[in-house]
Parts: structure tokens; sequence; C-alpha cells
């Protein structure tokens, strides 16, 4: 044990040394330190010279004054204090420095800026949240080019079937083209991270699917907590049918609904399932449409998941 501990103290040491930094664990630092790679995630982002992109995660800057050599403005958002010096450090007194608009703290609290492009190797641990900010920002923005944990990524683009298919797959591809466009492997980063990395491209939808998004969230919620179950057992799990009671009680009040007075929250769902021929399903191998038909099955019947 105290060797091992040694090692590692000594590793941490050799990285202060050579950067002058110590990387921050926490905060999923690990530096793009191959140039080839952020030359291509640029060349993937279609960039204009009048476009304003949205970077999170800084870091150093390999990436940032990459960059700002290609478009009018970037907004870059950096939690950590002593990156940001480092950044405004490399900038300064360059024509880059005032293109560049930097945004201190974590970006999951902030309100996100005007931008038509985001481009990032973004912290993994923020992943899930991040790009549902994303893809729920107005107005719309033209594309993300955006560096993942690779399960992540494939998580991202699985259809029904595949093996890694599930609730943050359909949800965001109901809001997103998603495309899968390279693989990166640890040894591009400094320190290298204990996974490997893929390079996704997300396209909002626009206009987008005319669902309200909290119910279409609540549905696959449900479907996918075991996703090889069939619907029809999902379902009659007793928390589920407390909240959907609940919902469907509310939505009667708001809308001055009498609730009919052999109402039987479990017997309702089963007959909307049957009739929408879904029971037998299994939310691994239903695509966006299936989800749809069967949102609107239940909301068309007052069943409602939000
Ligand atoms: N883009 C840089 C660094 C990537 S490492 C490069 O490719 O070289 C991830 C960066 O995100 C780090 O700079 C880290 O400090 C920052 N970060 C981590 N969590 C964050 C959060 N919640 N909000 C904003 N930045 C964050």
């Amino acid at each position: 044990m105290p060797k091992i501990k040694a090692e590692k103290k000594s590793r941490v040491h050799n990285e202060v040394a050579k950067q002058g930094i110590m990387f921050n664990k926490d905060y999923g630092q690990h530096i793009l330190k191959n140039p080839m790679v952020i030359t291509s995630m640029i060349e993937k982002s279609a960039l204009r010279p009048t476009d304003t992109v949205l970077e999170i995660g800084p870091g150093t800057g390999n990436m940032t004054v990459r960059l700002l050599e290609n478009v009018k403005k970037v907004v870059a958002c950096e939690i950590d204090n002593r990156l940001v010096a480092e950044l405004q450090k490399r900038v300064q007194g360059t024509h880059l420095q005032s293109k560049l608009q930097i945004e201190i703290g974590d970006v999951l609290k902030k309100e996100l800026p005007f931008f038509n492009v985001c481009v990032a190797n973004v912290p993994y641990q923020i992943s899930s949240p991040l790009v549902f900010k994303l893809l729920l920002h107005r107005p719309f923005f033209r594309c993300a080019v955006l560096m993942f944990q690779r399960e992540f990524a494939q998580r991202l683009v699985a259809k029904p079937g595949d093996k890694l298919y599930c609730r943050l797959s359909v949800n965001t591809q109901l809001l997103a083209r998603v495309d899968m466009l390279m693989k990166v492997g640890k040894n591009n980063f400094r320190p290298p991270p204990k996974v490997e990395s893929s390079v996704v491209r997300i396209e909002p939808r626009n206009p987008p699917p005319p669902i309200p998004y909290t119910e279409w969230d609540g549905l696959t919620r449900i479907a996918f907590t075991r996703k090889n179950k069939t619907l029809g057992s999902a379902f009659k799990q007793t928390s589920v049918l407390a909240t959907l009671d609940k919902n469907f009680k509310l939505h009667c009040s708001l809308h001055n609904k009498d609730i009919p007075a052999d109402f039987n929250i479990k017997e309702k769902i089963e007959e909307i399932l049957v009739k929408a021929e879904s029971a037998e399903k299994r939310a691994r191998t239903m695509d966006l449409d299936d989800f749809m038909t069967l949102l609107h099955a239940f909301n068309s019947e007052g069943i409602h998941f939000s």
C-alpha cells in the first residue's frame, strides 16, 4: 500500500512540474494535447467567421485559441479560477483577446449566453445534464461538437435493440439528430483519463417535435426503469400507479372535470396499453414513433406524466 501511494504522489508532482498546474480530478480536468484532434473537431463544426461559439470548460485554452482564430466571438465557461487566469494570460496582448468572453462558474448553474455553435471537450461528470441544458436552450443553436466518455457517446446514438439503448438515447434523439464522429484514445489527453472518449455531433431538431418534453420524459422514465420488462409489468408498479392516479385527479380538477365514480387507475392503464397494442412491448425495442404513439394514447385519455 505505501508503495502505491508514493508512486501516485510522484506522478502528481511530475504533472505539477511540467504544467505548473495540478489538474483537479473532481472537475474532470483532462487537457486535450493532440492538436490533430482539435483540428478535426473544429472542421466538423463547420464554423462561419460570423459565429459566436460556446465552449464549456476551456481549461488552459488549447481549443479556445484555435476557435478564436476561426470565429467572431468565443464565450468560454470555466469553473476553476486558476484555469481562468491561465487562459487570460494566454490571450492577453494578442489580437484574440477582444474576441474572448470568459464566464466564470458552474455552467449548469448559469444561464447560457447566445451562441450559434458549441464546441467542447467537456468535463465528463456533467455530460447528461449538460446535453439537456443545451437541447432545451433557446434560441436554437446550429450544432454542438462535443467530446464525451465513449460509452456515454454510444448511449446518445444507440438505436432500438442496441445494447446501450436507454432513456438517454430516446430523450436526446427526440430533440436532436446525433452522429458519432470519431474515437479518441486516452493518450490524447493529459493526464490520460481512465476511460476512452468519442466525439459526437448534436443537431437540434428545429422546429422541435410538438411534444411536451416533461410528459415525454415522465413516460420514458417509467418505460426504461427496467428496459427488458414489458410495459404491462412496468406500469403495474405501485409507486407508478400512485403517481399517475395523483396526476389524473389533479388534471381533472384543473380542467373542472368530474372524476368518474368507478375510476380505477390500474384498469384504466391496462385498457390503454391493450388498446395501443403496447402491453407486451419492451422499451429496449421501441423507437421514437412507438413512444410518441403511446404518449398520445395516454394523454388523450387524460393520463399525464407531469
Ligand atoms: N477543454 C480543455 C479542458 C477540458 S477538461 C481541453 O480540451 O484542453 C474539462 C474542463 O472543464 C476543465 O477546465 C474544468 O475545470 C472545467 N469544468 C469542470 N466542471 C465544470 C463546470 N461545471 N462548469 C464549467 N467548467 C467546468
